[in-house]
């Protein structure tokens, strides 16, 4: 049997109440199976962290983290520091150190879940979003001249590379070969943007070579926001550049009910560093240290995390936990429009999971 080296990182906020919630489910759901094992190590790095320490997370951080088998993470970002600091010194240090190349979104609309779109059945928005996660838009190239002055410069350069493109293009295809329906659609606006996106369009025709067995098309990014709203059952996996799939990815969250449900895996497909799993949101500063998070987004990130160290059977029983909880709006917390807290929901999905159908 593995031991699964599990490392959870709250950070700041809200991070700080769902994170030890989605432990609290995973310690539930070994409880239940013998033949499942986690091994937890807790890091406290974050805003609070930074105060003491004066950076985010230590200077051998990367090397503490690397013998994990995944990380649990909460949120970066603290209203007492910029967050370009907390996002490049945490989050962001890790996502580049170890090359989790692909951000993995999954939205579907859980049962008892209201959605924004008036006439979408149940089913018909069950998307995977794959983000590029370690150059193009946010590669942090460029720079500022001359501040304050009329003149003043400022650039933000998008860098693309032949092997970073091909390399999440190619596991954009992997997985919708894995899902049901083998469609992908390859998100671009190569009309405006005429060298990098115009690579990466042609990137995805001899790619696609490789793969005669998925179906795929092009949408520029503009028109897939509406396709998202007006056609859902038309898309399936969907891959787009860092900047593009950050913004398509919060309104797919929005379209399937809350920000507080979404999860997000940065993963290494390689395998070479642990892939690290969270919720989509950040630090809700409105709601943090009141026990109102959802910490439904947590679950699922533990989901992903589960399928990625290699537990299928324990990834579908917390996920029909979730789901249990969800279908009753009792349990439902404020974003859903309901009154239930992040402890009731927690405690929830441990007895579902508790009086679940173990095998
Ligand atoms: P946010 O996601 O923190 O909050 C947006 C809105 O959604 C708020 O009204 C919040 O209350 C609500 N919300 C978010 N998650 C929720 C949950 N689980 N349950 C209930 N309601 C929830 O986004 P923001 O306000 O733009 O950012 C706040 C801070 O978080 C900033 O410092 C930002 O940089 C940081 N942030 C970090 C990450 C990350 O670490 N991955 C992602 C986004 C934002
Ligand atoms: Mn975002």
């Amino acid at each position: 049997m593995k031991i699964h080296r599990i490392a959870t990182i709250p950070g700041d906020g809200i991070g700080k109440e769902v994170v030890p919630a989605g432990r609290r489910v995973l310690e539930a759901l070994a409880a239940t199976d013998p033949a499942l094992r986690f091994e937890f190590e807790d890091f406290d790095w974050g805003g609070d962290y930074y105060r003491r320490h004066g950076r985010m997370m230590p200077e051998d951080g990367l090397d503490r983290l690397r013998g994990k088998d995944a990380i649990l993470f909460g949120s970066a970002g603290d209203p007492d520091i910029p967050d370009h600091v907390t996002l490049w010194g945490l989050r962001l240090r890790i996502c580049q150190g170890f090359d989790q190349y692909a951000n993995v979104r999954p939205t579907r609309i859980l049962p008892g879940i209201d959605s924004p779109l008036k006439r979408c059945a149940p089913g018909d928005l069950d998307w995977v979003i794959v983000r590029e996660n370690s150059e193009g838009e946010y590669s942090g190239a460029g720079g500022r001249v001359h501040q304050g002055f009329p003149n003043e410069a400022a650039t933000d350069v998008t860098i693309m590379t032949r092997s970073g493109v091909e390399r999440i293009i190619r596991y954009a295809f992997e997985l919708a070969r894995t899902r049901p329906r083998k469609q992908l659609t390859v998100v671009s606006k190569s009309n405006a943007q005429r060298h990098a996106m115009v690579m990466w369009d042609e990137i995805a025709v001899s790619v696609s070579r490789d793969f005669p067995d998925v179906k795929w098309d092009k949408e520029l990014v503009d028109a897939a926001t509406a396709r998202m709203v007006n056609r859902p059952a038309t898309l399936d996996t969907i891959v787009a550049t860092n900047l593009h799939a950050d913004i398509l990815s919060d309104l797919a969250a929005a379209l399937a009910g809350s920000l507080g449900i979404a999860p997000t895996g940065n993963i290494d497909p390689q395998r070479r560093f642990p892939s690290m799993f969270e919720p989509i949101h950040g630090s809700a500063f409105d709601i943090m240290g009141k026990g109102l998070a959802n910490p439904v987004g947590t679950f699922w990130s533990a989901v992903m995390l589960l399928e990625h160290v290699g537990e299928p059977a324990a990834a579908s029983r917390l996920m029909a936990a979730i789901e249990k909880v969800t279908a009753d709006p009792s349990l439902h917390t404020r974003d859903l429009g309901g009154s239930a807290t992040t402890e009731q929901v927690t405690s929830a999905v441990c007895n579902a999971l508790g009086a679940g159908s173990h095998r």
